[in-house]
């Protein structure tokens, strides 16, 4: 058994007391210290003397991705964990672009329905800072971002780092690609950088999987051009698999 070095030890009288920022920074100085291979949560559980529940879930805070097609019930899955929170006493934040006025500014609602309250954002806002700024004024517990796909690069490195030096978890929901087949910005960089990447499934008429969005007009037929952000209007966004996308998209 290696020894822990000094600066981890942690009074054993005293880590019962251990607030959970406290644990949180001790668990974060010995990942620093470690080499990345031994930095798993086993090592952590057999040499880091803080064993209390709160370093435990301070440590395991984690930015996840729920990717899905169009009608996969992402609002409803986000809705479902704000509340599994919420009932456990817990303090959530729904955030949500500003653009997305589908329902009314400032709330997510599911098509079976339900809603929520949501903080609105837009692409210039520093999310890190902002979460900083609701954490301070109340306890929280969870992130959750709806319509993820439409962050940008810089959002989806700050959410990061809320999960990492905020040690608060955050569940971004969005769609994977646009009508063209194309990535979101929001999406490619947290398909790249989410440490959990979870599918939600919609299915496409064949019966397979619906990986795919395609934008019909009026008359049924895809569009093939114009702006990834339009929403709304009266065309219709349906889940394919890319079997069918392609068919539809190629006619
Ligand atoms: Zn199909």
């Amino acid at each position: 058994m290696q020894p822990l070095p000094q600066q981890w030890q942690v009074d054993s009288g005293a880590t019962g007391d251990l607030s959970a920022a406290h644990a949180a920074k001790l668990v974060c100085e010995l990942r620093q210290a470690q080499p990345a291979t031994q930095c798993t949560e086993k090592f952590e559980a057999t040499y880091c003397s803080v064993k209390t529940v709160a370093a435990h879930s301070a440590s395991m805070a984690k930015l996840y991705f729920y990717y899905s097609s169009m009608n996969a019930g992402k609002s409803t899955a986000l809705l479902q964990s704000s509340y599994n929170y919420k009932e456990r006493g817990m303090k959530t934040l729904v955030l949500a672009p500003a653009f997305d006025d589908r329902f009314g500014v400032g709330k997510v609602t599911s098509r079976i329905g339900i809603e929520a309250e949501a903080i609105t954002f837009v692409a210039e806002d520093d999310l890190l800072v902002a979460i900083e700024k609701h954490a301070e004024a109340n306890p929280l517990h969870c992130v959750l971002v709806d319509e993820a796909q439409f962050l940008t690069k810089a959002q989806v490195f700050q959410l990061g780092e809320v999960t990492d030096k905020l040690n608060i978890p955050v569940l971004a929901y969005g769609l994977r690609t646009d009508f063209q087949g194309e990535p979101f910005e929001g999406s490619k960089y947290l398909l790249a950088w989410s440490d959990n990447l979870r599918e939600l499934k919609a299915i496409c008429d064949c019966g397979s999987k619906a990986t795919m969005v395609v934008r019909l007009d009026q008359n049924g037929n895809a569009i093939t051009e114009g702006s990834q952000v339009e929403i709304g209007g009266n065309d219709r966004y349906v889940s394919m698999c890319r079997k069918h996308f392609k068919e539809k998209y190629f006619a």
